[in-house]
């Protein structure tokens, strides 16, 4: 176990002592927030990698963007709201902190019901069920765990933002991922791992598949007890029998608001409301430029610079039978515009031994990808260069009218 975080001493919190600051502005730091009024413990202040997320308040309390941090509080408790354990743990030290808790005790008895948050109560519960898996797991140790599984249904989309971070501005030919591969693939998978917290139907726009609804219904029939979120961009308005099969089940819509051109994004809200089935709408303006695509020719520690800082890089991908550890890798190797190397990706239609060690890897032991040096990076913090080749923030779903060229490899 990593002993730079203290689990079990949530009581030495209450304690006076240094300022206690959660890391960082994830949905269930608000129950974290809760959770640490209703024991008196008094947190100072939230931190952020992400600037957009800072300078504002959250839960009453000011944001504060990371590397301002140790000016204004140079040494402090943090509680890492993070389900990325590790890495925020080493990112953290590298500013000088070096005391961390861990919130699984603050949540280990949270009662959603007595709470209004800002998101609806079942999304909250499935939050707080994922980070609780995510700490159990970085306590156990020896588990293969992903915090979330892409499945990629289609690479087709009714929008063309010439910086999707998924690549989809240069598919020429975008096509829908077959049904039953698909349930396949995710058996494949799930048979290989120990846990996995999360599952997000995604595309491109997954409504522009056809057959979205059945695969999220295959999904669950497989596995009644998986928690599936559906990543829309509310463009396409959903057909009544499709919500009506999906009633009641462990499902929830993630949808990106980006403004006039999320169309039918109220039709949609209306419908998932009269349909009882949970949803999130979130207001995106700007994102980080990382959808270029060209050879770098970066040095082994380059690489692993641009890994470390890699935001994406838990984004486990599968697409076409294979599973990568990121959406670009995934669509860039499905382009051609990398060149086809097997350690980025794991074919799931190898040995099941051999698909089980590899995975192991992916999951767990890898410096960076080959494929990284393809890409510009995707880092935490987009204000900093380190490891980090792109623009920074740009303004969100720019549209294109063409699909934009590229260099393919054979
Ligand atoms: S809406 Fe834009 S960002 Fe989202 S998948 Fe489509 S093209 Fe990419
Ligand atoms: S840096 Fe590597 S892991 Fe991160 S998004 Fe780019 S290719 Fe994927």
């Amino acid at each position: 176990m990593d002993k730079r975080i203290k689990y079990k001493e949530i009581e030495k919190l209450k304690e006076d002592g240094l300022p206690i600051i959660v890391f960082k502005i994830v949905r269930e730091a608000e129950a974290i927030s809760n959770a640490c009024q209703d024991m008196g413990i008094n947190i100072k202040a939230f931190c952020d990698f992400e600037k957009r997320n800072t300078g504002k308040k959250f839960c009453g309390l000011d944001v504060i963007h990371m590397p301002d941090l140790p000016k204004l509080f140079p040494k402090a408790r943090i509680i890492i709201a993070s389900q990325y354990i590790s890495d925020s743990i080493d990112q953290l030290t590298e500013f000088g902190y070096n005391e961390f808790y861990s919130p699984l005790e603050l949540l280990e008895n949270y009662d959603v019901n007595k709470y209004n948050h800002l998101i609806s109560r079942s999304y909250m519960q499935t939050q707080i069920t994922s980070i609780k898996k995510a700490h159990e797991a970085y306590f156990d140790g020896k588990k293969t765990f992903m915090r979330s599984l892409d499945v990629m249904i289609t690479t087709k989309c009714s929008m063309k933002c010439e910086s999707c971070s998924n690549l989809m501005q240069y598919y020429k030919n975008p096509e829908d991922s077959n049904y039953q591969k698909i349930l396949d693939e995710v058996n494949i998978i799930t048979n290989h791992v120990d846990d996995i917290s999360e599952f997000r139907v995604i595309g491109g726009e997954p409504l522009m598949n056809k057959d979205w609804a059945n695969i999220t219904d295959g999904l669950l029939r497989d596995d009644p007890k998986r928690k599936i979120f559906i990543w829309t961009n509310g463009t396409v308005g959903p057909k009544d029998q499709q919500l009506e099969l999906l009633q009641g089940k462990n499902i929830s819509f993630v949808i990106t608001d980006y403004g006039l051109l999320s169309r039918n994004i109220e039709r949609m809200k209306e419908k998932l409301l009269k349909f009882n089935l949970a949803f999130v709408a979130t207001e995106v303006k700007n994102w980080v430029d990382c959808s270029s695509l060209k050879q770098h020719n970066r040095t082994p520690s380059q690489l692993q610079e641009v890994y470390k800082q890699c935001c994406a890089k838990y984004l486990y991908t599968l697409l076409d039978g294979k599973l990568y550890s990121c959406p670009f890798i995934a669509n860039a190797a499905k382009l051609k515009a990398i060149k086809d190397n097997p350690a980025n990706y794991v074919d799931l239609y190898s040995q099941p031994d051999v698909v089980k060690n590899k995975i192991k890897r992916l999951v767990g032991g890898v410096k960076f990808l080959p494929g990284c040096d393809f890409c510009d990076g995707r880092p935490y913090d987009a204000t900093s260069n380190k490891g980090y080749d792109g623009k920074g923030m740009i303004p969100a779903a720019i549209q294109t009218s063409d699909t934009l060229p590229y260099k393919t490899y054979k």
